[in-house]
């Protein structure tokens, strides 16, 4: 269970993140949702440890994991991946797999590299081509693949479905929920609401760095409207 608790983060005098609390449950996914600027990536990032929290608190299966260093975060069990996917371009799809396995030993690594291989299939099939040279969608699949790799309890997926077309996004979500059915807790940002909103279990709307909507994704898809308008769309 990954819980964040009244996180407060600033940039400088600019508070960008004002009280965020979200929650992600083994086996689930918590669909973050927000405007451009309300703070998700911000959430996020802090939570990982690569931004100083001001306040609140990260709990990973009941150990308080704020303002650790990143590589400990990792080491606890929780992984992020970044938006814009950072793959490594030049190198090989198993060169980018291993490398999100340094915090776990030799042994370890090649076993959860297996199991990154089985849910994942495409990677195999292209496991020692480069990896700029996959598609968006795969791309996306390896950054998957990478943060598996620590063999994490829980995932933070900033904004997954970004720049993919509309059928890559469908084989990204249901790469998303095989990572989820997999028992992992999962917290997902994503701007597309429609699509996300498809396969989460909760949400969590976010505005100008503060929670305005939190509940069931069911509650949601009975309201898009209101969703919307918490979005600023309406
Ligand atoms: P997006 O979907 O555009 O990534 P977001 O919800 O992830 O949006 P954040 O990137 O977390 O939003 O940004 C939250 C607020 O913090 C915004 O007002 C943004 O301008 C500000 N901000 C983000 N990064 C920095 C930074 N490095 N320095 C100063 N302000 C920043």
């Amino acid at each position: 269970m990954l819980e964040i608790r009244d996180l407060h983060v600033s940039y400088g005098k600019i508070e960008a993140v004002r009280g965020v609390s979200a929650s992600a449950a083994p086996g689930r996914i918590t669909l973050v949702l927000g405007a451009n600027g309300a703070g998700k990536t911000t959430t996020l990032r802090a939570a990982m440890g690569l931004l100083p929290v001001r306040s609140g608190e990260v709990v990973l299966d009941g150990t308080p994991v704020t303002g650790r260093p990143t590589h400990r975060i990792v080491r606890e069990g929780l992984a992020l991946v970044p938006e814009g996917r950072q793959v490594f371009a030049p190198l090989t799809v198993e060169e980018n797999l291993t490398l999100g396995g340094y915090t776990v030993s030799r042994e370890k690594a090649s076993g959860t590299l297996e199991r990154a291989y089985e849910m994942f299939p495409i990677l195999k099939e292209r496991r020692n081509g480069p990896a700029g040279l996959l598609s968006g969608g795969e791309q996306q699949m390896l950054a998957f693949g990478r943060a598996l790799m620590s063999s994490p309890r829980a995932m933070m997926l900033d904004e997954p479905s970004m720049g993919l077309a509309p059928t890559m996004v469908e084989s990204v979500f249901g790469a998303v929920r095989t990572i989820a059915d997999s028992g992992i807790a999962l917290l997902m940002v994503e701007q597309n609401a429609d699509m996300g909103l498809e396969i989460a279990d909760d949400v969590v709307v976010v505005a100008r760095g503060e929670v305005v909507f939190s509940g069931p994704a069911e509650q949601a898809r009975r309201n898009t409207s209101v969703v919307r308008a918490f979005l600023g769309e309406a």
